[in-house]
């Protein structure tokens, strides 16, 4: 019965610490957002106590009367929210919603077709060390190496080539919209099933910003923490109810045990926030602050440095800072934004020249920024401060200080600036 702070406060202190980062700093990790108080109190609430193994009114465990309730609720609103016939919000995370799909759909040892992790694709879609790549044979179709867009034409051809079982179309980093009904056209016509991932851009799916795969996909799985904002966690929806029966076995009892019916509560209350326009708004944000960052980033006084942008533009939530032709790498590039208080990630861009843990590119989102309440002067100014952040870098990596790296001075200016943006929001 004791509190947190006085039972255990080693791990109170870290949590605090963690509340004064995430409050100081700028948050622009595009895979993160911050979910709201009241998925926090679902989620840390009496429900993680609670077995409940199977689904709403087939339990094999007394006393779920209250779990059903909140599984059926979270059930019906992300059905109404994506208009699908069917849905399961039991995956614990992305990556057990994928291997659930894989699970119910096709057999150890089939072709899968997935976008090259090396080009923006996810783990879960073929990496050769993750259970996908182990299981299943995985061609990967890449992007083009001059638009660095997914080139349709090529996916076809090594659908036909392949004869996959299983299409996978979705990302971790792409700027770009992918074309579902071309997709589906594709898996007809060799008899694949499409399986489309929209953890990234769920949030913007939900709300109308993005094309929406559920009419084209057998089958579309996302998290839930992403740019919809939710708790961590996956869900699977669909169509087609033969595959919801298969889907519903292969994640319970294929893939996991018990649901974590207190994060299936939290699931509940953001897919309500998420119907709301107060929702539909911060997408709207979400999507000019990537606009408004890759516009900056793509301005003379930075090119000059050999930084660009992938593709030249975006049109979701992230922007993928090319890095290719500039002295400045990934690693220094994250490093030096970390300095501002700015957090980001280094990220692999196709066709890299330099290594994995290095990298040529940085991918930057604006989900939590946009949460947290920016709008487009707040973005702009984030725009400039990292626009002058990778330029600083970019000179001090050329120049005969290389190792010295940016001024200090610069790097303060700069941060401060990040501290009136924090603070203001
Ligand atoms: N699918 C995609 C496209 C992702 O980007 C991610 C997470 O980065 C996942 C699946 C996996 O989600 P999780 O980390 O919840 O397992």
């Amino acid at each position: 019965t004791a509190d947190l702070a006085e039972l255990d406060p080693e791990i109170a202190g870290h949590l605090d610490a963690e509340l004064d980062r995430q409050r100081e700093g700028l948050e622009m990790i595009a895979s993160e957002n911050h979910t709201a108080a009241a998925v926090m109190q679902a989620q840390g609430s009496v429900l993680t106590n609670k077995y409940a193994e199977g689904y709403p009114g087939r339990r094999y465990y007394g006393g779920c009367e209250h779990v059903d309730a909140v599984e059926t609720l979270a059930i019906e609103r992300v059905k109404d929210l994506f208009g699908a016939a069917f849905a399961n919000v039991q995956p614990h995370s992305g990556a057990q919603a994928n291997a659930s799909v894989m699970h119910a759909l096709i057999r150890p040892g089939d072709t899968v077709l997935g976008l090259n992790l090396a080009h923006g694709g996810h783990l879960t879609h073929g990496m050769k060390i993750n259970y996908s790549g182990r299981l299943y044979n995985i061609v990967a179709y890449g992007v083009d190496e001059s638009t660095h867009q997914v080139d349709m034409d090529e996916v076809a051809r090594l659908a036909r080539e392949n004869s996959p079982k299983l299409i996978i179309a979705g990302w971790s980093a792409y700027p770009r919209q992918l074309d579902f009904a071309r997709f589906r056209e594709i898996a007809d016509e060799v008899g694949a099933y499409l399986m489309v991932d929209m953890a990234h851009f769920a949030g913007l799916v939900a709300t109308g910003l993005h094309p929406s795969p559920v009419p084209h996909a057998h089958v579309v799985t996302s998290t839930t923490h992403k740019t919809l904002a939710g708790p961590r966690g996956g869900i699977i929806l669909t169509n087609d109810a033969d595959i919801a029966k298969k889907v519903n076995s292969a994640v319970f009892p294929g893939q996991q045990g018990g649901p974590l019916e207190h994060v299936i509560a939290g699931k509940a209350v953001a897919f309500r926030i998420a119907a709301s326009q107060g929702f539909r708004d911060r997408q709207e944000r979400t999507l000019a602050g990537a606009r408004i960052l890759a516009e900056r980033l793509s301005q003379a006084d930075v090119a000059e440095h050999g930084i660009s942008v992938l593709t030249g533009g975006t049109d979701v939530h992230l922007v993928l800072v090319d890095l290719r032709d500039s002295p400045l790498d990934g690693q220094q590039g994250e490093d030096l934004l970390a300095a501002v208080d700015i957090t980001i990630n280094r990220n692999a861009v196709p066709f890299d020249p330099r290594p994995p843990m290095v990298t040529s590119g940085l991918r930057i989102g604006t989900p939590a920024l946009a949460t947290r309440g920016f709008g487009e002067e707040a973005f702009r100014e984030v725009a400039d401060i990292i626009a002058e952040t990778l330029k600083a870098g970019a000179a001090g990596a050329a120049g005969p200080s290389a190792a010295a790296g940016t001024g200090d001075e610069t790097l303060a200016g700069l941060r401060e600036r990040v501290r009136a943006l924090a603070a203001a929001h």
